[in-house]
């Protein structure tokens, strides 16, 4: 069950969709590649090979269609007319263009009510275009286009094959998909990329994309699937649960706002639609004062956070309060906008780092690491330089097996060599049973301030056989 097509998905951006691309339409764009590739590439010797077998002598044949033929060339006989509608013909010598039935000017089509000219008939007697002969053969809104271009020269090569749906006329697969996908594409609403410019994590904007289509799994839209038993809301048990209820018209959504509105109050928050409120507010820049932080990032974080509270309350059953989601989402909201500042340069961390020789360790501990042309060690150094206490080690890998073996037995009975000692294992793991003294009769000695690895390695040292 998708909360939205396929179809949908399929959409640019720009359209309401993710982008992504149809196989079946981007496996006929390589099969034109290939097309293309049998009217232009004479040097390979497969179109060689081919052009051979299958008899094609002219530059670019109407059809290629053969009784008998490979899998191959059925395929690329059956897209042969999606082919011939994105080639043009680039003007050479003029010896081969067709001009009223081949694409010789890539923004006009062929044109066939008229006995056929040469290129050459259409020249005066100095090689120009003749606009009086033009005119006896096109009309006068394709005059302009054909005079902007070069008029054929007999010394030049012969005339070539074109791509026409790319502004540079070279084939590429990406221009060959969009011509055969764009027939569906939908741009009625121009507001769908907004969506995707909002100064809020990804998660967050995919989240307000799938509220701006009005698909969550409400409990409204669980029952419309038929996969719920009732469609009220959870929280006040008297309307339904929509889109729209959940985000702002619950008591609980409206105490949320509430907390922020008189600030930024608009007298239509609460009666617009949904489309129209979600735009409204991710459209609404200006700086909330108390925080100095756009308001449509607030904005957002507010419904994240009145979504996840939502599912709390029914899946966990942990109630949350007005109050905790207008903190979460003042801090997610925050801490967004805080990723954008530059590095706070702090005194050097009291705390100095441990570390054992490894490369990338002595990467991070660079003074110059939030340079660095690495990104991933210029955004760890990056975040270290904010008021973040951090301290880093590196355990080897030889030390790190007793983790690396508790971690992979996740049910402590089917541990083995664990067995006896997975209460003990537990209660060595948490905070306060690694700091400070642990007593266990079975290794016989104290383990002070010992690290995860150091008070593993301990109980195995002594209970392994
Ligand atoms: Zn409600």
């Amino acid at each position: 069950m998708s909360l939205i097509n396929w179809e949908a998905l399929c959409q640019p951006i720009a359209c309401g969709g993710l982008g992504l691309r149809r196989v079946h339409d981007f496996n006929v764009a390589f099969i034109l590649k290939i097309g293309f590739s049998l009217l232009t590439d004479f040097d390979a010797l497969w179109v060689r090979l081919l052009r051979e077998k299958y008899r094609v002598t002219t530059s670019c044949p109407e059809s290629i269609t053969r009784v008998s033929c490979t899998s191959l060339w059925r395929a690329l006989s059956s897209y042969w007319s999606e082919l011939c509608a994105g080639i043009a013909w680039s003007i050479g010598n003029g010896s081969i263009i067709r001009p009223l039935d081949d694409v010789w000017v890539p923004s006009l089509g062929p044109d066939s009510f008229f006995p056929e000219p040469s290129l050459s008939d259409l020249l005066d007697s100095e090689g120009n275009w003749d606009r009086g002969k033009l005119a006896e053969y096109f009309t006068i809104d394709a005059l302009p286009h054909i005079l902007s271009i070069k008029s054929p020269d007999p010394t030049d090569i012969d005339d070539f094959i074109i791509w026409r749906w790319n502004p540079k006329h070279v084939f590429k697969t990406k221009s060959a998909y969009f011509r055969l996908a764009s027939s569906s594409w939908d741009f009625t609403n121009p507001c769908w990329a907004d969506i995707w410019k909002t100064r809020v994590p990804q998660r967050l904007r995919l989240f307000l994309w799938i509220a701006f289509r009005d698909r969550l799994m409400t409990n409204l839209e669980r029952c419309r699937r038929s996969v719920g038993h009732h469609p009220y809301c959870t929280t006040c048990d008297t309307h339904d649960e929509s889109t729209l209820h959940i985000l702002r018209d619950c008591k609980f959504a409206r105490e949320v706002w509430l907390y922020f509105l008189p600030g930024v109050y608009s007298p239509i928050f609460f009666t617009e639609s949904l489309q129209a409120w979600l735009l409204s507010n991710i459209h609404c820049h200006a700086l909330a004062s108390e925080y100095s932080i756009p308001w449509s990032t607030i904005f957002i974080s507010i419904l994240w956070q009145l979504w996840k509270a939502r599912n709390e309350h029914v899946f966990n059953s942990i109630p949350q309060s007005p109050i905790d989601v207008w903190h979460k989402g003042i801090f997610w909201a925050r801490c967004y906008m805080e990723s954008f500042l530059p590095p706070l340069i702090r005194p050097p961390d009291s705390r100095s780092l441990q570390w054992l020789g490894p490369e990338p360790v002595k990467l991070i501990k660079a003074d110059n690491a939030y340079m660095s042309p690495i990104s991933l060690v210029r955004a760890i150094a990056t975040l270290r330089r904010k008021a973040w206490g951090t301290e880093i080690t590196w355990i080897p890998r030889t030390s790190n097996l007793p983790a690396d073996m508790l971690a992979k037995s996740v049910d402590p009975k089917k541990a083995g060599a664990f067995e006896d000692l997975a209460v003990e294992v537990h209660r060595g793991l948490e905070p306060r049973c690694m700091i400070g003294s642990f007593s266990d009769a079975g290794i016989g000695r104290e383990v002070k301030t010992a690290s995860l690895c150091e008070f593993l390695e301990l109980i195995l040292e002594h209970h392994l056989p």
